[in-house]
């Protein structure tokens, strides 16, 4: 992903394997995402909830330093990522993208996509035009790791914030 608005620019890996499942697996070992192990019903929403709870720290608008969003920034593009997600997964386009308000919003539809994909084969193809097609239980799986992704990252910049301007000692081992 790149992302280059305010003179910002932000980049994932993103990887995904074929680990002999059928798929491919998305698996990232920077923040120990692996799509093998989601639990989408219960993970996403705690990925939501974990990204209110973020979004409600007083330095949510702060960039940690000039390159890096602030958490207000990852919570507006992680709100995309989710709309972008339902109009793949409901309409078979990214765009026109769902109009998501906010983390309730998002959870709520989270929810109600959740019970969509639910009722139909997760594993259908969808062509967005990328270098192999999607399928619903792919999109859940990006999406997912997205927002756990993003998680970390507020939570890197809470800590570079926490640690400007104070004294300490540290060591290495
Ligand atoms: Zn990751």
């Amino acid at each position: 992903m790149e992302r280059t608005d305010a003179a910002t620019l932000v980049y994932v890996s993103y990887g995904w394997r074929d680990f002999g499942t059928g798929h491919l697996d998305e698996v990232c070992d920077e923040c120990g995402f692996d799509s093998r192990c989601a639990e989408f019903d219960v993970d996403l929403r705690t990925a939501i909830a974990a990204l209110c709870h973020l979004a409600g720290d007083s330095r949510a608008g702060s960039r940690p330093e000039p390159g890096t969003w602030s958490a207000d920034e990852y919570v507006a593009h992680c709100l995309d990522q989710v709309g972008e997600a339902i109009s793949v997964i409901d309409n078979g386009r990214p765009e026109p993208k769902a109009v998501v308000s906010g983390l309730e919003d998002a959870d709520h539809q989270v929810k109600s996509l959740l019970s969509r994909v639910a009722g139909t084969d997760s594993h259908r193809q969808i062509d967005v035009g990328g270098p192999f097609p999607a399928s619903p239980a792919w999109m859940l799986a990006h999406l997912l790791h997205d927002l756990e992704h993003h998680v970390l990252d507020i939570r890197r910049g809470y800590a570079k914030l926490g640690l400007e301007r104070v004294a300490g000692r540290t060591i290495e081992r």
